[in-house]
């Protein structure tokens, strides 16, 4: 019930200033949000390097209003890789990006958002490593998948998403399980109508298996985002079936969630990468977060009371 209510207020500017302000979000902000700066961002990277762990390195930002928004999002990016580049992770450290971030809402934004993209994929590419386009709601996922197609064309590597919870996804995925394609399955994260998209969270998890077998039983690399401990084992299973090596497909979860799962994966050989988030704009990915799970939003609550 509440999940709703909270993506709404994800929207809502009077929202944002009123939780930014508020004392004691910070400390729970800290929990999902690696950093604020790049400095801060890279010994976590080191560090999960140490313990066998791959990460997707996400600089937090949507829902911009202005063409330099979008490029100040392209230079931080570019910022990144500069130094992710002497640490030779290689496709260790790899992007996730939102073109949202990238001027796709604005006005020619299909076009800014691969102009602003395309120099931050080949600059990944240079260093040896990739990056993942990241699904937001569902009326921009026809623009995500030209840029993604187009990218493709020089970058093949390229990633990225689908969202389980959304009816066109099985036949998105047939697609995409071609030779060579980089998926990053997860159920989805935005308030979606029933138009479009599963309510019902038993419906999204059937689709989320059936999409994980057609992607296992495709060409492509699988990238299971999920902390769901049921799903986690359905997948294992069905890249068993597949007749797929550990090293065939991977895992992918959340910075601050069940890190334990992140280590005990990797140590049993899969390959795990932990999709990292930083910056400073985290408002819209700190609610996405605080919705899927209501128990946050008691800790949350608690900590703004007692401070
Ligand atoms: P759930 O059933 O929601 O959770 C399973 C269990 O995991 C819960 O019982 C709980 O123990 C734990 N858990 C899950 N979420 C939280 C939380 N916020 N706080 C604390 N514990 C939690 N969505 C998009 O729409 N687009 C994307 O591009 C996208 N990228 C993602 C990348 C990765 C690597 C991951 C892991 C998720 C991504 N998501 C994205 C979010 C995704 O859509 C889900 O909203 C999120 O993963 C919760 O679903 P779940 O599969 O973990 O299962």
């Amino acid at each position: 019930m509440l999940g709703p209510v909270i993506l709404a207020a994800s929207r809502s500017d009077k929202m944002r200033r009123f939780i930014s302000a508020a004392p004691g979000t910070k400390q729970v902000v800290d929990r999902f949000i690696a950093g604020e700066t790049v400095d801060q961002v890279v010994p976590i990277v080191v560090d999960a390097a140490g313990k066998g762990l791959e990460v997707t390195l996400d600089v937090v930002g949507e829902d911009i209003t202005t063409p330099a928004q979008a490029e100040a999002a392209r230079d931080a990016y570019l910022e990144l890789i500069e130094r992710l580049k002497v640490l030779e992770l290689g496709p260790r450290a790899e992007m996730s990006v939102k073109l949202s971030m990238f001027g796709q809402a604005l006005e020619g934004g299909h076009e800014l958002a691969l102009a602003n993209v395309r120099p931050v994929v080949e600059a990944a590419d240079a260093i040896g490593t990739t990056v993942t386009l990241d699904a937001e709601d569902h009326t921009t996922l026809d623009s995500m998948f030209a840029i993604h197609e187009e990218l493709r064309k020089d970058f093949p590597q390229t990633g990225c998403v689908i969202q389980s919870y959304l009816f066109r996804t099985e036949a998105d995925a047939r697609r995409l399980a071609a030779a060579g394609s980089r998926v990053r399955i997860v159920k989805g994260a935005y308030k979606e109508p029933a138009s479009v998209a599963y309510q019902d969270k038993a419906e999204i998890d059937k689709a989320y298996v059936r999409i994980t077998r057609i992607l296992m039983e495709g060409e492509g690399y699988p990238m299971i985002g999920s902390h769901d401990p049921r799903l986690i084992a359905i997948a294992q299973e069905l890249g068993r079936q597949a007749g797929r090596k550990l090293d065939e497909y991977e895992f992918q979860m959340l910075y601050g969630i069940r890190s334990d799962e992140h280590v005990r994966l990797a140590a049993e050989g899969h390959r795990m990468r932990v999709y990292t988030a930083y910056g400073t704009d985290w408002y819209g990915y700190f609610m996405r977060r605080l919705a899927e799970k209501p128990a946050n939003l008691l800790f949350f609550g608690r900590s703004i009371l007692t401070k």
